[in-house]
């Protein structure tokens, strides 16, 4: 899996409730226009092998309670073996994708995710009510777009 340096970054905010370990998965091929990971592209790329994805895991066991992948429905297959090892190490996991709805991603994604945010970027951030994405809590069925919606 190719990702943007850092390899992995702390995160508050992008899965509520969670202290995350966010993965910047590069190559996303949606093409949103204005999306900010193309300014991602000078920190530079590097193949995330399942041996440093899973020393990272160890190294903040403890500290971090959820994996976000940002960019990689599109990888399928490998997708789903990141997803199995994040929580075989006891994280919950969390996938950003570009796909419209949960029903475009497939099922073994969908089986190893404890929650969503899905839909491309049209300019209206999650935070906004009239955003097109949506946060889903996948284990439970519900919608959390409204916890990024707090005092708006
Ligand atoms: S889906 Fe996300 S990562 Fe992909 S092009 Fe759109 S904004 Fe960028």
């Amino acid at each position: 899996m190719e990702v943007f340096k850092p390899v992995i970054n702390v995160v508050l905010s992008e899965c509520p409730g969670e202290i995350s370990l966010g993965i910047m998965v590069a190559g996303c091929p949606y093409g949103c226009k204005g999306c900010s990971y193309k300014s991602l592209e000078k920190f530079g790329r590097v193949e995330l092998t399942l041996s440093m994805f899973e020393e990272e895991l160890r190294k903040y066991h403890n500290q971090a309670t959820a994996v976000v992948f940002m960019g990689g429905c599109w990888l399928g297959n490998e997708l789903t073996v990141y997803l199995e090892r994040s929580k075989s190490n006891g994280y919950k996991t969390c996938l950003y994708t570009g796909l419209k709805n949960i029903g475009e991603i497939e099922p073994s994604i969908i089986k190893n995710l404890d929650y969503c945010k899905y839909g491309r970027w049209e300019g209206i951030p999650l935070a906004e009510k009239n955003s097109n994405q949506r946060f889903w809590d996948i284990k439970n069925n519900t919608d959390l777009t409204y916890k990024f919606q707090i005092g708006k």
